[in-house]
């Protein structure tokens, strides 16, 4: 592969991995997508970071959820899902 074509590649999976981290950490995603965001987080620092903050977001939105019936929560993982995709619109 010519290095023209991983960096679009890389470009549009900068731009597809932020929308789909809260499916992955859900796992929700089909094998194939899911390799796909592991390839891109492996290689791009900033999408490996995002992916380990909301993996400490959603693991405590999962603790808070058990106590408290988790409407709250599932609120919370919901704006954060919106916030995401701003974030991938955005770039
Ligand atoms: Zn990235």
């Amino acid at each position: 592969m010519s290095s023209f074509l991983a960096q679009a590649r890389f470009r549009r999976d900068h731009q597809w991995a932020p929308e789909h981290m809260s499916a992955y950490l859900d796992e929700e995603l089909a094998a194939q997508a899911r390799g796909r965001m592991e390839r891109h987080v492996g290689e791009c620092p900033e999408c490996g970071r995002l992916l380990a903050d909301l993996r400490v977001i959603l693991d405590g939105l999962h603790r808070l959820a058990a106590p408290s019936g988790g409407v709250d929560a599932a609120r919370i993982a919901a704006s954060v899902r919106l916030r995401l995709r701003g974030l991938a619109g955005g770039q």
